[in-house]
């Protein structure tokens, strides 16, 4: 037997979740490790691992009500000053739960989180050439 993926147990209501907005297709609910007050996710109800694997529709759907929330929580949490929309799309880009999920992280002066990178990251800027040269791999999108 396949075993359900956490988010779709909360889908269907077998696991408990605090749900923030539902609707037919979409679901939102609060982290359950918050990185600052507020921080939910929002995943479609399908099942999905992969943003690549979402329907056009569905993820049209997200960010409309990702936005909403994001007010929403601005407007309740004032120390909210900013937010990040994150997405890990895949184990090696943090992917822990494999059902897709947009985080809504509010953000706050010096809250301590964060990208970290090698301090040669920031003395490393590519050329127009090597930029097109990447870029020429990708395309034909
Ligand atoms: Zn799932």
């Amino acid at each position: 037997m396949k075993k359900l993926v956490f988010f779709c147990k909360i889908v269907r209501k077998e696991t408990y979740a605090a749900i923030l907005y539902e609707d037919e297709d979409i679901l939102a609910f609060m982290d359950i490790k918050p990185i600052n007050e507020g921080h939910a996710l929002i995943i479609p109800k399908k099942h999905a691992v992969l943003v690549e694997e979402l329907d056009n529709e569905l993820y049209l759907k997200l960010f409309p009500i990702a936005s909403k929330i994001a007010k929403r929580i601005r407007d309740v949490i004032p120390e909210t000053t900013a937010f990040n929309y994150f997405i890990a799309d895949g184990k090696d880009a943090g992917q822990e739960v494999f059902h897709v999920h947009l985080h809504i992280i509010p953000r706050k002066p010096n809250d301590g989180f964060g990208f970290t990178f090698e301090e040669e990251y920031y003395n490393r800027l590519l050329s127009k050439k090597e930029r097109e040269k990447i870029r020429d791999k990708i395309i034909p999108i």
